[in-house]
């Protein structure tokens, strides 16, 4: 079964972003819910190229209400993570993310998965 592999799930509000996600670092992240029994269910993935903390914050008060998320040891490693994500949890056609992951900018790195 698909894996996240992220720290969580918290509740996706101010304070609990700070608590959580202590160190500015890039980093990758999954939104969603978890359902009765505890299962978190992962509706939107993303990253941040150099603080996932300040990333986080832009989505409280939003549409979801819980968050997992994992530090990257490099901006590649963040975007290549994402691209698994995306692609393990079934892209556009499963999660709200409406595009594949880009690259970030100035860069050309391929996705480690599809390729493009
Ligand atoms: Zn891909």
């Amino acid at each position: 079964m698909a894996s996240l592999e992220m720290k969580g799930p918290f509740p996706l509000i101010d304070n609990e972003v700070d608590r959580q996600v202590t160190r500015e670092s890039p980093g990758n992240y999954g939104l969603g819910f978890t359902s009765g029994d505890d299962i978190f269910i992962v509706q939107y993935v993303g990253r941040s190229d150099d603080d996932v903390n300040n990333r986080l914050h832009d989505w409280t008060g939003k549409n979801y209400s819980k968050f997992k998320y994992s530090y990257a040891n490099s901006t590649k490693e963040a975007f290549q993570k994402e691209c698994r994500n995306y692609h393990d949890f079934g892209g556009g056609k499963e999660l709200n993310n409406k595009m594949h992951p880009d690259s970030p900018d100035g860069t050309n790195w391929k996705c480690p998965v599809c390729g493009n």
